[in-house]
C-alpha cells in the first residue's frame, strides 16, 4: 500500500493511473477502522483496479468540539488493517493539505430538505462540513466509484445530491454497502470504543428498538411504534435525539396516524452517556440500491 500525505502527489499519481485505463474507488473514512469500514474496502477492491482509502477526521463536520477532541485516532493499526485487506492507496492528509487557501468550497451546498431533517436538524452545519470534505476529496481523487456505508443513511443521500450539484452524476458511481453489525446486532462504529462495558451491553437497545418498529409496522400506527421505541431507549438510559419512520427515497416522515406503507426506513439517534450513536433499518426491501 502506498501512503500519500500530499493531495497534489496523489492527484498526479491517479491521473496517470486513469490514463492507463485503471478504475478507481474511493472509501472516505475518519479512521479508527473496524470491520464495517473494511467491508467497504473489500467491496471497493473487488469491483475496481485501485482502492483508495482516505483517513481524515474532518473538523468541518463536527458541530460539537468535544466530540471532535475525543474522536479516536488509531493510525498505526488502521494502516496494518488496510494493508492486510488489500487496500492499494491510503490518503492521510493534514488539515492544511485538505483545506489550503486555494480550495474554494461553495459557501452553501443546497441540500434542500435534507439539511433540516434528522441529523441535519440535530447537528447544524454537519452536512455542510461533510459536503466540504467530499467536494475536496472528489477534486483530488476523481474516482470512478465512491463507497459509503448505509449506517450513515442520510449522509448517503447528501453525497448523492452533492455529486449531482457538482455535475458529476454521470462520472462517479455511488455504491452503498449494508451496515455491518456485532453479533448482538449493535452497528459497528468507531464511537463504540468510547462506551464502557455496561454501556456496551445497553447499546444493543438501539437495534432492538429498530427491530420492534420493523416487526410492528404492518399492524401498528407509526406514532405508537415511535413512542414504544423511544420509551424502550429512555428506560435503558438513553437520551433520544430522534426516532423516525421515513420514506427511503427522501426521508420525508410518514404520517404518524395512518398505517405506513411503501419503501420506508426507521432511523435512531441517541446518546448513551456522552456518546452519540446512530443507526437505521430498512423496513421494506433488503438493500439500499434506490439511493
Ligand atoms: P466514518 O469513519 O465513521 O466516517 O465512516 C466511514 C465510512 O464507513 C462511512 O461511509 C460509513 O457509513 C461507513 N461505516 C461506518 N460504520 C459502518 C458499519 N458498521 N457498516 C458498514 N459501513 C460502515
Amino acid at each position: 500500500m502506498i501512503i500519500f500525505k500530499k493531495a497534489a502527489t496523489l492527484h498526479n499519481y491517479l491521473r496517470k493511473a486513469h490514463a492507463g485505463g485503471l478504475s478507481t474507488a474511493l472509501v472516505p473514512t475518519m479512521g479508527a477502522l473496524h470491520p464495517g469500514h473494511i467491508s467497504l474496502i473489500r467491496a471497493a477492491k473487488t469491483a475496481n483496479d485501485l482502492c483508495i482509502c482516505s483517513i481524515f477526521v474532518n473538523p468541518a463536520q463536527f458541530n460539537d468540539p468535544s466530540d471532535f477532541a475525543r474522536y479516536p485516532v488509531t493510525t498505526a493499526s488502521d494502516i496494518a488493517l488496510l494493508e492486510l485487506n488489500g487496500c492499494d492507496i491510503l490518503f492521510l492528509p493534514s488539515v492544511e493539505e485538505m483545506y489550503p487557501a486555494s480550495f474554494q468550497p461553495r459557501e452553501h451546498y443546497d441540500l434542500g430538505e435534507l439539511e433540516n431533517r434528522l441529523e441535519g436538524a440535530f447537528r447544524p452545519g454537519h452536512f455542510q462540513g461533510v459536503c466540504k470534505v467530499i467536494n475536496r476529496l472528489l477534486d483530488i481523487v476523481i474516482p470512478h466509484s465512491f463507497y459509503l456505508g448505509q449506517k450513515d443513511y442520510q449522509q448517503c443521500m447528501v453525497v448523492d445530491r452533492l455529486i449531482g450539484l457538482l455535475g458529476l452524476s454521470g462520472n462517479v458511481q455511488l455504491v452503498i454497502v449494508p451496515t455491518l453489525r456485532e453479533s448482538d446486532g449493535l452497528a459497528m462504529s468507531s464511537r463504540n470504543v468510547r462506551l464502557d462495558s455496561e454501556q456496551r451491553k445497553t447499546a444493543v437497545t438501539i437495534f432492538r428498538a429498530l427491530s420492534s418498529i420493523r416487526d410492528g409496522l404492518n399492524y401498528q400506527l407509526p406514532r405508537l411504534l415511535i413512542e414504544g421505541a423511544t420509551r424502550m431507549l429512555e428506560e435503558n438510559g438513553f437520551r433520544v435525539d430522534y426516532v423516525a419512520i421515513c420514506r427511503q427515497a427522501d426521508l420525508e416522515p410518514v404520517d404518524p396516524g395512518s398505517l405506513a406503507a411503501g419503501p420506508l426506513v426507521a432511523l435512531v439517534a441517541a446518546f448513551l452517556g456522552e456518546v452519540r450513536l446512530i443507526d437505521n433499518m430498512l423496513l421494506t426491501g433488503q438493500d439500499a440500491k434506490h439511493l
